[in-house]
């Protein structure tokens, strides 16, 4: 029998990741509002219309639509496309790097609920449960058939390791500033990508994703703090940003001697506690809203967090790929 040529079976893949990724968005959006989502036919969330086939065809139905539902001419969210597209390029990815091995459909899989829980997360900021728990029983199956590089042990230890660490600092926060840091939708989120990874890869991931989560969410909360006229917080969010940048820069290419490297230090040391002792101040005017119950400030200060789980997915989803690279940037840092 004849080998299928790489590139046809590159298209093949495509078109099969686009498909999927459609499917994956009506499980985010059925698993969302609890529908059945294998037996009733798509229909427009807004009119709730049913849609005829040629309305479903992924990406292509978007945009010869105009990315308007064909009945209601109501606008079709973006996520739709986009979904799809992600979903693609992520098998196409998988293919790229494993080729089509068994390892491949196991990645493709897991990358499949990378997708369901960062939509849900983004969508409504919600983890669904079983989904995360599927995960996790996908990623002890994946060390049991040997494909990745860690030990069932290891697996499950890493499982554990990284839902005590997101539930221990939660509770904690929760205890010191009455709010949670991380929502309980994290902890399960790193339950499965360390079932996934182990712990030490799932380390490597939550620096990773703290580091995404300040080149990303921290713009957007500053910009949400300017909004409500909070400007000393603000300009504490972009400090923390520009400070974390410049002693990543500093330290990765070396660039100071030891004596400038001291005054950089304190420096940046003084601009960070000052904008922390702002954004705790913001902290404690929460805290004091939630326990008096007072709506209004609760609205006004209830911008400082924002959902770490899409930053997770994504730093686990550079570590499938991307794991030799990020050691040796790592250890490029590490070593002075
Ligand atoms: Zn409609």
């Amino acid at each position: 029998m004849n080998e299928i040529p790489f590139a046809i079976m590159a298209i093949y893949i495509f078109i099969f990741g686009l498909c999927t990724g459609s499917f994956l968005n009506v499980v985010i959006l059925r698993s969302l509002s609890n529908e059945n989502f294998v037996l009733s036919r798509s229909r427009c969330p807004k009119c709730k219309k049913q849609l005829k086939w040629y309305m479903n065809i992924p990406v292509f139905s978007y945009i010869f639509l105009k990315g308007r539902c064909a009945f209601c001419k109501n606008t079709i969210s973006i996520q739709y496309p986009l979904v799809e597209i992600v979903c693609a390029l992520s098998f196409l990815g998988s293919y790229l790097a494993f080729n089509m091995t068994l390892k491949t459909i196991f990645v493709c899989i897991i990358l499949s609920f990378f997708i369901l829980l960062a939509g849900t997360d983004f969508k409504e900021t919600v983890i669904i449960d079983t989904h995360a728990y599927i995960l996790t029983f996908i990623g002890l199956l994946y060390s049991i058939l040997k494909l990745s590089d860690i030990s069932l042990a290891q697996a499950i230890i890493g499982s554990i390791f990284g839902f005590l660490f997101f539930e221990i600092l939660a509770r904690l926060t929760k205890k010191i500033i009455g709010t949670r840091m991380f929502g309980e939708g994290d902890s399960l989120i790193a339950l499965a990508l360390g079932a996934i990874f182990g712990c030490k890869i799932l380390a490597i991931i939550i620096i990773l994703s703290f580091i995404f989560q300040c080149l990303f969410a921290i713009p957007i909360m500053a910009y949400n703090a300017q909004k409500n006229k909070k400007k000393s917080l603000a300009i504490s969010y972009l400090f923390v940003l520009i400070g974390m940048l410049s002693v990543f820069f500093v330290n990765y290419f070396k660039l100071l001697n030891d004596f400038e490297y001291l005054i950089f230090a304190l420096l940046i040391t003084i601009f960070l506690m000052w904008a922390f002792k702002n954004i705790i101040k913001e902290i404690l005017i929460k805290k004091d809203a939630l326990n008096n119950k007072n709506d209004e400030n609760i609205l006004n200060s209830s911008f400082y967090l924002m959902p770490f789980g899409p930053a997770l997915i994504f730093s686990a989803t550079i570590c499938l790929f991307f794991l030799s690279n990020i050691k040796e940037i790592i250890l490029n840092f590490l070593i002075v």
